[in-house]
């Protein structure tokens, strides 16, 4: 193993064994702490990728660190054929912290797990087949969740998908109109877009996607799993619009970083028949201690409040930068899109050399997912960085 400290080693052994399905960067990243990550050259990074949306209470969060490694002597895996009291504790704390009536909750490990069940669920509960979502929209690449993805790069190589999704312009409410029906058992949407390009939803929209359900007897699905967790300056991004949903899909950040999804159920999801549904790992008490620790330490250090007031700052700053090569600046709280008019790769590339990770989400945006315990001078240093990469 002491050779895997040399740094061109690392990238030769993980490029010759990993399955290629990642576009990689030249970059070994070995620590992290709050909004900082290091590389095994011992640079420092600012973090604006943010685990991809796993990382909202920064890394190597010591209250995380502390509940993972006291559970870990305590009791790992424990399935759900037995009560575990971590487990309960955190269905609790959960579904207090959520929205409405969402009062039950399926545990799973991801995001595209918790789409499966939210998929399964609203079929079993509505007894009806068809799925409408949105072009743009993303929920993850297993083939239930790849069938409501709409981007033909992640679905092409895979037809047939699941039948009867239908994918309708997202922000548009007359298409919406025209897809719900009475053979409609669910509506599925992210209240801002991610991996489509950051994009927020109208309100008009959201509630017309409620009344439309209402009105057929189908179920709204909302995939919080990038927006959720403060991302967007609520704990919900959903707090900020006026409605609630049927069914509520985590997953990214809700552990503090340790694999988890959560797919949360209203009252009009009818009782779920045993065996319908399982997971080995689900509610195991490994994840369950460290979500309760990252819901305790997103409360107690109101995160989701820090990401309305940073998220409002930056995006101010960023829209004032009146670089001609920024189309528009988008976002909610502190997820954050910069369309440009060039090609993002680039970019993200000239951020890196000058100590700034950050994310595409689509061709042409600059996606920003800091941690929301992100410093407001480190966040001035990245718009700075932004602004110089982009004079050139
Ligand atoms: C990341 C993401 C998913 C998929 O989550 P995985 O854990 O990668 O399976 C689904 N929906 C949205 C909105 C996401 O951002």
């Amino acid at each position: 193993m002491q050779t895997l400290t040399a740094a061109v080693h690392v990238q030769t052994v993980e490029s010759a064994h990993t399955s290629g399905v990642y576009p990689k960067r030249d970059l070994t990243i070995v620590r992290g702490q709050g909004a900082y990550l290091w590389d095994d050259q011992g640079r420092r990074y600012i973090d604006c990728a943010g685990g991809q949306g796993a990382a909202n209470l920064g890394h190597s969060h010591p209250a995380i660190a502390e509940a993972i490694s006291q559970q870990a002597r305590t009791l790992i895996s424990c399935p759900e054929i037995f009560y575990n009291d971590v487990r309960a504790a955190y269905l609790a704390e959960l579904t207090a912290a959520a929205p409405g009536e969402l009062n039950r909750v399926f545990l799973s490990n991801s995001g595209a797990e918790a789409i499966e069940a939210a998929l399964k669920f609203a079929r079993i509960s509505t007894g009806r087949r068809e799925i409408v979502a949105a072009m743009r929209g993303f929920h993850g690449r297993t083939m239930g969740a790849l069938s409501a993805t709409w981007n033909k790069k992640y679905r092409g190589p895979f037809m047939p998908l699941v039948p009867d999704f239908t994918h309708i312009p997202y922000n548009n409410i007359a298409a919406l109109e025209a897809a719900v029906s009475d053979a409609t058992a669910a509506v599925l949407l992210e209240p801002v877009q991610g991996e489509g390009g950051v994009r927020p939803a109208d309100p008009a929209f959201l509630q017309s996607a409620r009344d439309l359900c209402d009105a057929s007897g189908a179920l709204l699905i909302l995939d919080e799993i990038q927006t959720g967790f403060g991302r967007t300056g609520t704990l919900f991004a959903v707090e900020q619009y006026d409605i609630q949903p049927d069914i509520l899909a985590l997953a990214k950040s809700i552990a503090g970083g340790l694999p988890m999804g959560a797919t949360l159920l209203g009252p009009s999801v009818g009782e779920l028949p045993r065996m319908s549904h399982g997971s080995t790992f689900g509610g195991n008490p490994l994840a369950a201690a460290a979500a309760r620790a990252a819901l305790r330490v997103m409360q107690e250090e109101q995160l989701p409040q820090r990401a309305a007031h940073l998220g409002a700052l930056m995006k101010t700053r960023l829209s004032a930068l009146k670089s001609p090569l920024i189309r528009e600046v988008r976002g909610l709280g502190l997820m954050i899109g910069i369309e440009l008019k060039i090609k993002v790769g680039p970019v993200l590339r000239a951020l890196q050399e000058r100590g700034v990770l950050a994310l595409p989400a689509g061709a042409t945006v600059l996606r920003l997912l800091p941690p929301l315990v992100i410093t407001q001078e480190d966040m001035d240093h990245v718009i700075d960085v932004i602004s110089e990469v982009l004079a050139q």
